[in-house]
């Protein structure tokens, strides 16, 4: 277990590319961080500097307060889990968990009882004789996990670990990361590309774009208040909705329908502009529920039925609107319905910085 601490690290690569830019961020003991980010964002990168594989440019990163920018991978006390599992081909599943602890030179008797105690929590104990090629691919994540956590790292650092599995494996697999976390009471790093991943499993989610952190918190708050547009657009499925409007004399102008915004003061600086909203698909109705909103006609384009809940998909004066509606309402495609939103749920965006309003 381990606090950890990046102060100003940057990393460019040798070819001139910038892939991390002044990254600060401070893990506390027992925190389950993610890293999550569209491909090439630098997730890859920072957990890679953080294990001592890659240099990094400029910065200081610490593990328990004490500075590791020049200490040697291996002596970093940290157990690294990759999506291609990693293990080696010829030894069966004893013997890979194992290898880290004989080399070195730990007791015969303490690796067994090691070994045994994380077979049973990974529920991998029947299969301590096969060779990987006879494991599934969850049987393979769960040995490559057991590896790790023999050696009692101080911090756990998993680079889309689950992304060569399938779909239900995958879910079965995150609830199991989550059960290992809250038993073993560890530090661990995650990288994902997937936000519902990142939602599922952070205590505290850390979304990147270009190299850059957009904002560090927790997943209800990056889901509810978002500091631009980007964590907005990238956190919730289905994707939150954005819908051009204007500001005049304290009104909101969408098209020609007019919401008082009298309310919100920080709109008042936005006098004769455009702006942004963003609205989540939870909170546009096809029935007239909100106490504060309004309504725009939208033309249905497709419907998602899942079961419990249509996702229903819209265009508005060339925009598309997507809702979540709970009842069966067998609307033909092409059809134009009102659209109810709830101005109370609407978040508001500069067109310039994408900041938040
Ligand atoms: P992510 O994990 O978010 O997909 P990475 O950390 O792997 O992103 O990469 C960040 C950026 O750095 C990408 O643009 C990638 O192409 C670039 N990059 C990664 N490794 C190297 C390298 N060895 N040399 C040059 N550029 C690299």
């Amino acid at each position: 277990m381990s606090s950890l601490s990046f102060e100003n690290v940057k990393k460019v690569y040798d070819n001139g590319h910038l892939a991390v830019k002044d990254f600060n961020l401070e893990i506390e003991d027992g925190e389950f961080i993610v890293f999550v980010g569209p491909s090439g964002c630098g997730k890859s990168t920072t957990l890679r500097m953080l294990a001592g594989l890659e240099e990094i440019t400029d910065g200081i990163i610490k593990i328990d307060e004490k500075i590791v920018n020049d200490v040697e991978p291996k002596d970093r006390n940290i157990a690294m889990v990759f999506q291609n599992y990693a293990l080696y081909p010829h030894m069966n599943v004893y013997n890979n968990m194992a290898y880290a602890l004989k080399n070195q030179k730990m007791d015969k008797k303490l690796i067994d009882k090691k070994i045994k105690e994380a077979a049973k929590l990974l529920e991998i104990d029947q299969y301590l004789d096969r060779k990987p090629s006879k494991l599934s691919g969850g049987q393979k994540q769960r040995v490559a996990l057991g590896r790790a956590i023999v050696r009692n790292p101080k911090v756990f650092l998993m680079d889309e670990p689950l992304s060569n599995l399938d779909a239900k494996l995958r879910l079965q697999m995150r609830t199991e990361i989550n059960r290992l976390h809250k038993e073993l009471k560890s530090t661990i790093i995650y990288v994902t590309h997937d936000q519902t991943e990142a939602m599922t499993l952070g205590d505290r989610i850390v979304v990147l774009k270009d190299g850059i952190i957009q904002q560090v918190d927790t997943p209800t708050n990056l889901y509810n208040n978002p500091k631009n547009k980007f964590v907005a657009g990238f956190i919730g499925s289905p994707q939150i909705n954005f819908i051009n409007a204007s500001v005049k004399d304290d009104k909101l102008y969408v098209d020609k329908n007019i919401v008082d915004i009298s309310n919100y003061k920080n709109l008042k600086n936005y006098n004769n502009k455009d702006i942004t909203i963003g609205i989540r698909a939870e909170d546009i109705s096809f029935e007239d529920e909100f106490e504060n909103g309004f309504s725009l006609n939208a033309k249905i384009s497709i419907i998602e039925s899942l079961g419990s809940e249509d996702i229903v998909y819209t265009e508005f004066n060339g925009q598309e609107i997507i809702l979540r509606d709970f009842k069966n309402r067998n609307f033909k495609i092409g059809d134009v319905h009102k659209i109810y939103l709830n101005a109370n749920k609407m978040k508001f965006f500069d067109n310039e910085t994408k900041e938040v309003i």
